[in-house]
């Protein structure tokens, strides 16, 4: 009886988030649950998990030796090391010691101390197998990785081992923050990317893996383009064989040899030399094998999913760095949300594949003219024909994440729903791809997309026939599989049917034997199927003779069985146990058949996305009148009515106007110098000019009427410490740093935008060091630059730097009030304003008057003795100067290093010849 329940009750799901492959397929075979240590079946009580009586304290124990099972505890616990360690119980995964103390606080859920080890009691929770999946996100979001240990055999099997033996457990899984596939635990919209990084001699190697869709990347990079690469990748999870300046890695020491490195991905991807997917070099193949042993280690026997590495190198994409990005606000605003950030204002995709790849698109900007052209081609077809826009939305607003279903199935943590997703995802494919073809004047991307969209119907079919229409996500209940896929599938289920209904039947018979109206035939997982009335009407049937059998006595009612029920129940259980074993055995098949085609099936993933991302950025420019950028051989930055889209956007909800702006820089006038009043628009021109050149390249149109730009190598935004929080370092000291990467890095094909650079610092010092950078900007860097300031005196430089020209933000006072016009216009400012705008923020009359008194009088001093910039017009001697210093003089450095009492005569006369040598070659 109880087996018959138990195989209908298999449905104590174990934690189907961290089945590994071998360990389902044990489950799926036998078909047994686990033998419940807890009170009841019935879920965690209203009080929390805690209040279950703990299970290690049940244990028999010799004296001051562990439990057996506090001793398998411990020892999975070592091989955990760095991990919390969920220790499945039951319905449960428990945890103890300073795991349980780190999970209880974090998960704000009960400790509780029970048992004993060394003379101390345990504590001790633990989280509900039905709500793992919650309580494990927010242990990974809070930085912990969390080791797996699973039963690996059922409780009959341990029991034939030996009486007293605990059900042997293995660690199946360890779960970081980088190697997740789980719908619940990731962000549909965002990659998720674990990277390792090793260094080999002077270069960097990166391997990057998205195992929630098997992307995989390898590059070597130089030093200097460090930080950009991983301020691309915004890795979940980073890893490095040893600890690296200026960089957050946990340290992870195996596997990181290229030679071994090599044999496995060559093994991997069956290939005889990597050569078909690119270059890798020493670097990147040590980082790739750093990986794949830190990844070997996370998913334990199941391997996750990766396709072919794709060779990355810092060349191919514009060059951002990471305090770029932050000062561009491209996926995050200043204060941490996606909203408000670029990638906000610009995202109208409709899948979580297209989201993502447009973040990976803005994150990376394309060099190449002709791939970014392409890009444009497929936005402006869309952009052109709204109709076919609109057709496509709505199709792909509907469209499963194929690729994150096929990650997860390939990562042995599949279900069903997965293979339904795969199947819809596909033939909705097909459909794309019969109407996409039929456009006229196909772009060349179109056609490159269109083919990987086909060719899947086998595999369609064969789901649609094996699968209902919509197939659940937990297999312990069964019903996935179709009915008339398998005809021995389909009798068990009949029989199964015919035995509920007989069980029905009995229930009406029982009735009118018993003469109790309210007679039930119930379920449960413990009894299985029995017979409940109230306990008013027990009697009768506890009589020997009345031919039912008593099970359990509750509160208000009794429980019984009887031997037709039995019969009925075990045809109703075997039936059922039979069917699912072989739906399991079906699915395992489907799955292996979907994997077969996992390339293919991916390259269409991507393809959708890719046109998901075309059709968004289409909208997003039909949307505010956007236009096409076209491309110079030449530096030039050349827009028409440039908008902010993201200031746009916030403005238009408080119904005000955004106020257009050109910018024209060309290699005769690179400089723009920009000053005028505070709040006066400086910021957001400097911004959206750098956006603009961004969303060019990434291959999106642009928020202006007209743009011809020449191509960017690498972009840099700073700005002045005090509008920046400060990141450890003092904050005038994170701006220099920041500046002296610009002016080591910046080429002449690169964009700067330097937003009041040098004010963290005193009124000297900030205008000494501002002028200075102007002045390396236009003599070496000989970047395109956009400058703000609020030092007036800068504006003397455009008397000697030929490619500096002087442009404001116009304002005007009316009435004694200050009108910000929001408005460049070419030429300095008039003057700072700075009281008209301290008097718009607010400050208090009696401090206005004040300061107007003050001001007067500076301004007086500033007259007489021509102010602070005084003097300043001898620089250009003083920095000629600083470029002729005269190169040190070696006799006199030979000179300097000379330690008289160490040298033996003879090296002293040596010593002499070779000074001789020395003014010889000097002269
Ligand atoms: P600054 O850098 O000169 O202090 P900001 O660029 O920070 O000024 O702009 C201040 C505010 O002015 C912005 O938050 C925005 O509301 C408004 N603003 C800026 N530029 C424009 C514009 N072109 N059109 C309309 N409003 C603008």
């Amino acid at each position: 009886m109880t087996g018959a329940s138990q195989s209908l009750s298999a449905s104590a799901h174990p934690f189907g988030l961290s089945l590994s492959k071998p360990f389902a397929s044990w489950r799926e075979k036998k078909r047994k649950p686990f033998v419940r240590l807890r009170a009841s079946g019935r879920g965690v009580p209203p009080g929390g998990p805690s209040l279950y009586p703990p299970p290690v304290a049940t244990q028999t124990r010799s004296e001051g030796a562990p439990t057996p099972m506090m001793a398998q505890y411990l020892a999975l616990k070592a091989e955990a090391e760095g991990s919390l360690l969920f220790y499945r119980m039951g319905d449960f995964f428990e945890l103890f010691f300073d795991d349980a103390r780190t999970a209880a606080h974090c998960l704000d859920i009960a400790l509780t101390a029970r048992g004993e080890h060394d003379g101390a009691p345990i504590p001790m929770c633990g989280v509900p197998i039905h709500a793992a999946d919650a309580y494990l996100a927010r242990l990974i979001k809070a930085g912990h990785r969390v080791a797996i240990a699973e039963q690996v055999e059922s409780p009959a099997e341990a029991k034939k081992r030996g009486a007293k033996s605990v059900v042997n457990r293995a660690i199946v899984r360890v779960v970081t923050a980088g190697t997740l596939t789980e719908e619940a635990l990731l962000d549909s919209r965002a990659a998720n990317w674990l990277v390792a990084i090793a260094r080999v001699g002077e270069r960097y190697g990166l391997a990057a893996a998205d195992v929630s869709t098997g992307r995989f990347e390898l590059a070597s990079i130089a030093p200097s383009a460090l930080d950009a690469e991983l301020a691309r990748l915004d890795a979940a999870e980073l890893i490095a064989p040893e600890p690296l300046p200026g960089i957050e890695a946990e340290t992870w020491k195996m596997g990181f040899d290229s030679i071994a490195a090599e044999r496995r991905l060559k093994e991997r991807f069956e290939v005889a030399t990597l050569d078909g997917f690119g270059q890798f070099d020493r670097a990147a193949l040590c980082a790739a094998g750093g990986l794949l042993a830190y990844l070997d280690e996370a998913a334990r026997e199941s391997l996750p999913f990766l396709r072919a590495p794709v060779a990355r190198s810092s060349g191919d994409h514009m060059m951002i760095d990471a305090a770029t990005r932050e000062s561009l606000e491209l996926t995050m605003s200043a204060s941490g949300t996606r909203a408000g950030s670029l990638l906000a204002a610009v995202d109208r995709s409709v899948t979580g594949a297209g989201a993502r790849l447009l973040a990976a698109d803005l994150g990376a900007p394309l060099l190449d003219r002709a791939r970014i052209e392409a890009r444009l081609d497929l936005v402006a077809l869309f952009e052109g024909d709204g109709g076919l826009r609109d057709w496509l939305r709505k199709q792909l607003r509907a469209l499963p994440d194929i690729g994150r279903a096929l990650g997860r199935l390939a990562a042995g943590r599949g279900s069903p729903r997965d293979l339904g997703q795969l199947r819809d995802g596909l033939d909705e494919a097909r459909r794309l791809h019969d109407r996409l073809s039929r456009t006229a004047d196909q772009p060349d991307l179109l056609a490159d997309l269109l083919p990987v969209l086909t060719g899947h119907g086998a595999l369609v079919d064969l789901l649609a026939r094996a699968l209902v229409p919509a197939p659940p996500i937990d297999t312990a209940q069964g019903g996935y599989i179709a009915e008339g896929y398998d005809a021995a599938l389909d009798a068990l289920r009949a029989t199964g049917g015919e035995g509920r209904r007989a069980i029905a039947g009995l229930e009406a018979r029982y009735r009118t034997q018993t003469g109790i109206a309210t007679l039930k035939i119930r379920h449960n997982n413990v009894l299985g199927f029995h017979i409940e009335v109230p306990a008013r009407n027990a009697d009768p049937l506890m009589a020997a003779d009345s031919g039912f059998t008593h099970r359990q006595t509750l509160a208000g009612v009794v429980r019984f069985n009887a031997p037709d029920l039995h019969e009925q129940a075990m045809r109703v259980g075997e039936a059922g146990g039979r069917a699912l074993a072989a739906e399991a055995a079906h699915f395992e098949e489907l799955v292996e058949t979907a994997l077969g085609r996992a390339e293919p099936i991916a390259a269409a993933a991507d393809a959708l996305a890719r046109l998901d991302v075309a059709a968004a950025l289409a909208e997003r420019a039909a949307e505010s009148g956007w236009c096409r950028p076209r491309f110079d051989e030449a530096a030039c930055f050349q827009v028409e009515a440039g908008r902010h889209p993201v200031v746009e956007e916030a403005l238009r909800a408080s119904s005000a106007r955004f106020v257009a702006n050109d910018c024209a820089l060309s290699e005769e006038s690179r400089l723009w110098l920009v000053t005028g009043p505070n709040m006066g628009g400086k910021s957001t021109f400097l911004r959206q000019n750098a956006l603009i050149i961004l969303l060019a390249q990434a291959g999106a149109f642009v928020p202006a009427a007209s743009a011809r730009l020449g191509l960017v190598d690498r972009l840099f935004s700073r700005v002045g410490a005090s509008d920046n929080l400060a990141r450890g370092r003092s904050t005038f000291m994170v701006e220099m740093v920041e500046t002296a990467a610009i002016l080591a890095q910046a080429s002449p094909r690169s964009f700067v935008i330097l937003d009041e650079v040098g004010r963290g610092t005193s009124t000297y010092d900030g205008l000494a060091i501002a002028w200075a950078v102007v002045e390396a900007i236009h003599d070496k860097s000989k970047c395109r630059c956009l400058f703000a300031t609020h030092y007036h005196e800068l504006t003397r430089l455009a008397e000697r730097l030929d490619a500096l020209s002087l442009h404001h933000v116009r304002a005007r006072e009316w009435k004694g009030d200050l009108v910000l016009l929001h408005e460049v216009a070419a030429g300095p400012a008039d003057r700072s304003y700075g009281i008209a705008v301290a008097k718009l923020a607010g400050l208090p009359p009696p401090v206005l008057a004040r300061a107007k008194s003050v001001l007067d009088r500076l301004e007086k001093g500033r007259a007489a003795t021509g102010g602070i910039a005084a003097g300043l017009d001898d620089l250009p001697l003083f920095a000629a100067a600083a470029q002729d210093e005269p190169a040190p003089d070696p006799v006199r450095a030979a000179l300097a290093a000379i330690e008289p009492d160490s040298l033996a005569p003879r090296e002293a006369l040596e010593l002499i010849y070779r000074l001789k040598r020395l003014q010889a070659e000097g002269g």
